[in-house]
């Protein structure tokens, strides 16, 4: 049986995992934390569980692609599904703005908001609208497609086309700026991170609004943890806190692996599941640049990254009229020198396990660009003035979520708060990550095969073979690159 190693125990390393021994092969993850699920992970603190990802995931909707693949992988299936109402709403002055599950309700709220909005409003709903075809490709990478598989797959994305043509070019906030109604306007503008192209709302949307991007019940650690019971059910081993540091390799291949616990194993294969960065300069040594990263790597302009603060709040009490996500503007809290003049509060009313009784978690994600991960690296050297610094963003964001909401006062308490640091320190995330380069105007999209020039048993898998990320990149690269090794070993594939 051919040895495949699996560096890291993310969603990628788990995907490629299970379908390694699905294929005969003999397979171990090798993961630098204590658990595996990388960054689709929660916690507990203080009697609550703080999730620390999921928000939407696509492929909770039966019968699509995606989700079965998530099915395969024994992530999804039998699983409960929450399905929000809003994919997000914006308390905003002139008037609260949703971005409602039901298309026709937002498009007619949208309207009794902002009747002068009405040609845009349109525009955007018929674009949402025609998305609702467009489904992932899951079958197989376009590397080991045919010509006639590749013009089936194009002539299927012809929605996706159009809108990308039309709205790929222009930024989230030019696109903002054709709405007249204020609410509108700022809905739109603080969508996503700054920098991202208009198109990324249309396929959120559109995805959300044909019944899929919902939240699997018990979170992303329950979520990563039936993949790891589905991986090792099928033989598959792994060994926790055992962080790759070298690779052993002759000129052509690699023949094994070191770890920082002074483990070695070798292998037929080596699957790179963790941070792309990480395989370049720490394990290749800078030996094997890809033309491809470098560009991306060396240009945070036209490829940025967003890291974010994630802080996570217990709520003495219930929150049962309030949208699952919901933003509102806030006196602003000064960052790394930067105003934040809106806050988004997520809260997880619906998981009855995750708080005691009576009680709800309640998390706020700020994003935290090249800039910010610079300043919280600093600070972080000197370890009490960083932990001050978190605990007066704490305290200022419980403060800016009572004066909005007077009645919780009192009732918030601080559980966690999360850095671009803490991503980096637990998942090795380059520059705090926690997607790959986010989708801008000037940007290029990437599909990357993971295949790392002259040496051909070691591949990169995971988020950042095809920007932005997010689970599903994962799953499905993890997929993919057993394929890739199938196809080498002129094996047949199977799922
Ligand atoms: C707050 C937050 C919210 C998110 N929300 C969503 C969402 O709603 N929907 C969505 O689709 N995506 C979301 N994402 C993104 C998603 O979590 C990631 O895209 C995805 O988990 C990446 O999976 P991966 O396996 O490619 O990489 P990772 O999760 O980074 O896994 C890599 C693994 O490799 C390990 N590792 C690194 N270096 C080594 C080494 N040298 N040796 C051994 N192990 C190593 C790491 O510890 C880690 O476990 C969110 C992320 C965050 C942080």
């Amino acid at each position: 049986m051919k040895k495949v190693i699996i560096i890291g125990g993310g969603i990628a390393g788990l995907s490629a995992g299970i379908f390694a021994q699905k294929n005969g092969f003999d397979s171990i993850i090798l993961e630098k934390h204590h658990t595996v699920g990388g960054e689709c992970t929660g916690w507990d603190r203080n009697g609550y569980h703080v999730d620390g990802c999921i928000h939407w995931l696509v492929g909770t909707k039966e019968g699509t692609p995606m989700h079965k693949l998530w099915t395969k992988v024994g992530a999804l299936d039998g699983v409960k599904v929450y399905h929000p109402e809003t994919f997000l709403s914006f308390e905003h002055k002139e008037g609260t703005v949703h971005l409602y599950r039901d298309l026709e309700r937002l498009r007619e709220s949208w309207l009794a908001l902002s009747p002068e909005d009405k040609a845009v409003i349109e525009e955007f709903y018929q674009g949402i609208k025609q998305l609702h075809s467009f489904e992932m490709p899951t079958d197989k990478p376009m590397d080991m497609m045919t010509l006639k598989e590749k013009i089936k797959l194009f002539s299927s994305m012809k929605a996706a086309g159009t809108i990308m043509s039309k709205y790929g070019k222009i930024s989230l906030i030019q696109y903002a700026n054709t709405f007249r109604h204020p609410a509108l306007r700022d809905t739109l503008a603080t969508f996503v991170p700054e920098g991202y192209s208009a198109s990324s709302i249309f396929f959120a949307l559109a995805s959300f609004t044909k019944g899929d991007a919902s939240i699997p019940y018990g979170g992303s650690k329950a979520m990563a943890m039936r993949m790891a019971m589905r991986y090792q059910s099928l033989g598959g081993r792994i060994e926790t806190l055992s962080e790759v540091t070298q690779l052993e390799s002759n000129k052509k291949s690699v023949s094994g692996v070191i770890c920082k616990n002074g483990k070695s194993f070798n292998a037929d294969y080596v699957i790179a599941a963790c941070d792309a960065k990480v395989l370049f300069e720490r394990l290749l040594k800078g030996k094997h640049p890809d033309p491809k990263f470098e560009k991306r790597f060396n240009d945070p302009i036209n490829y940025p990254l967003a890291s974010n603060i994630y802080i996570a709040l217990g709520y003495e009490g219930e929150l049962k009229d309030l949208q699952r996500s919901t933003r509102f503007a806030i006196n602003p809290i000064i960052i790394n020198n930067t105003p934040i003049k809106h806050l988004l509060v997520n809260h997880y009313q619906y998981e009855k396990d995750f708080a005691p009784e009576g009680h709800t978690v309640i998390t706020c994600a700020i994003n935290q660009y090249h800039d910010d991960y610079d300043a919280w690296k600093a600070l972080a050297s000197d370890p009490n003035a960083y932990r001050l610094e978190k605990d007066r963003i704490g305290r200022e964001v419980i403060g800016a979520i009572e004066d909005h909401y007077p009645d919780m006062k009192g009732k918030i308490k601080l559980l966690d708060f999360a850095t671009p640091i803490t991503y980096e320190r637990y998942c090795n995330a380059y520059r705090g990550a926690f997607m790959s380069f986010l989708p801008t105007i000037k940007g290029k999209m990437m599909a990357h095969t993971g295949r790392i020039k002259g040496l051909d048993n070691l591949y990169l898998s995971g988020q950042w073979l095809q920007p932005p990320g997010g689970l599903p990149v994962a799953v499905m690269t993890g997929k993919d690159t057993i394929m890739r090794i199938c196809k080498k070993e002129k094996k047949e594939f199977h799922s």
